[in-house]
């Protein structure tokens, strides 16, 4: 364990110290995004490459989507596939063909790393390469990794989205053609919404990746403007600057002042003025203050301690104190990525401990010491810290459920009102008498 504190000064949490950790942690791998991406993506399969571990983690991390036909699945490596290597090549080639030849639907597939594969140095991306060559133009093959070793939890999206930009077409010039690319996948109403504003503001062109279907794959390059839509895609980030692409930073679109931020740092990239924006968002922007003053009833005054899980801790610690009138006492993530984060830390008031990383006994002493309200966390610490009287968010939920733009904000804030108002009522039952026969 390492532990260190970088140095203070500036606005908010700008430059706050951050307590970095190293030890045990309580977080899920990358395999678990290929959970939400493959209901994003209707044309790819991601058929993960890896031991009984990881097809058990997929089956209950998916929990009754296994049962819908979903398009995943693992190949288990075999213990002849260990011994050498040239047979794991071949093996694969022919789970592959099989798989193909009986879904021929499938456009992109995604041969995805695991602890188990990078053990034992399976090149996927060879592997991807030469199955390429093999099915095009049919089947587009990538691979990313998604283990243990290398990702955490929703880093399985980023080194997803970040495998497909080498291979986008070459894009627009700055000024002749601008387009914006929204990086990050959403919910499809979500994203409607989002396209609806956008529209309304000027932007014409607009182009999400992951893009829906193969067939709408855009071009990239000094013409596009890339904003981020989740925290955690700092290397798909990287990636699309590599290819020319420019950043469009702002506060995540989180609560009714994230997506108003977020709108108008894309107005200010494309020279649109700021009262177009306030005119195209004015009726969203107000029944989403609304929702949230309604939901935010149970929270204001209530102190919050976020577990690190998804990376969307720092902008959702940003929603909670600056529009549910939370306090904050520590904001734990997996990685703090500044460079994505500026906006939202930028905007969360000085005061809680930020940190980043994890040694989750000494995070679990810090939270009973400060018996927080609510504690946002995984699932395996989630009843254990009920059974010690702390009310609990399972942080996992934040990523499933629609919460980005205006119309999701009451929601979002009604996910953390709940379970206080679920232990309010609990107490009140308590403390009635037991009904006569
Ligand atoms: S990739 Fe690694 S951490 Fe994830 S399920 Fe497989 S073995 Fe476990």
């Amino acid at each position: 364990m390492t532990e260190r504190f970088a140095q203070a000064s500036g606005q908010g949490c700008r430059n706050a110290p951050v307590l970095k950790q190293r030890g045990q942690h309580e977080v899920f791998c990358g395999l678990t995004s290929i959970v939400w991406l493959h209901r994003k993506m209707p044309d790819a399969f991601f058929l993960v490459v890896g031991s009984r571990t990881c097809a058990h983690l997929l089956q209950s991390a998916a929990g009754v989507m296994i049962f819908a036909e979903p398009r995943f699945a693992t190949a288990i490596l075999e213990e002849t596939d260990l011994a050498g290597l040239a047979d794991a090549h071949e093996e694969l080639d022919r789970v592959v063909h099989e798989l193909l030849a009986r879904r021929p639907d499938i456009r992109r597939l995604f041969l995805v790393g695991s602890c188990p594969s990078e053990v034992i140095k399976l090149d996927l991306a060879v592997a991807a390469e030469r199955l390429t060559a093999v099915h095009a133009p049919q089947v587009r093959v990538q691979s990313y990794s998604g283990s243990g070793i290398e990702t955490t939890f929703t880093q399985g999206e980023d080194t997803c989205l970040a495998a497909m930009v080498p291979d986008l077409p070459a894009g627009p010039e700055w000024p002749e053609a601008r387009e914006l690319i929204v990086a990050g996948a959403l919910p499809d109403v979500v994203e409607d919404q989002m396209r609806d504003l956008l529209a309304k503001i000027g932007i014409e062109t607009v182009h999400v990746l992951p893009a829906a279907r193969e067939a709408t794959r855009f071009g990239v390059g000094p013409g596009s403007r890339v904003a981020l839509v989740q925290p955690f895609l700092g290397d798909t980030l990287a990636a699309l600057e590599r290819r020319g692409a420019r950043h469009v930073a702002a506060p995540m679109p989180f609560g009714a002042e994230g997506t108003t931020a977020w709108f108008h740092a894309i107005a200010e990239a494309f020279g649109i003025p700021p009262e177009v924006v306030d005119r195209a968002v004015a009726a969203p922007k107000a029944r989403a203050e609304r929702a949230v003053a309604q939901a935010a009833e149970a929270l204001r005054g209530r102190s919050v301690f976020f577990f690190p899980d998804s990376q969307l801790e720092v902008p959702l610690a940003r929603f909670l104190t600056r529009e549910c009138g939370m306090e904050a006492v520590e904001v734990g993530t997996p990685f703090l990525h500044r460079q994505v984060l500026d906006g939202d830390l930028a905007l969360l008031d000085e005061g809680p401990t930020l940190s980043e990383g994890q040694d989750v006994d000494l995070q679990l002493d810090r939270v009973r010491a400060a018996r927080p309200d609510l504690t946002v966390c995984g699932l395996g610490l989630a009843n254990p810290l009920e059974a010690e009287g702390l009310s609990t968010k399972w942080s996992i939920e934040l990523v499933f459920t629609p919460v980005h733009f205006y119309e999701q904000a009451g929601d979002l804030a009604g996910l953390f009102s709940r379970p206080l108002r679920r232990r309010d009522a609990l107490k009140v039952g308590a403390a009635q008498p037991p009904a006569m026969p």
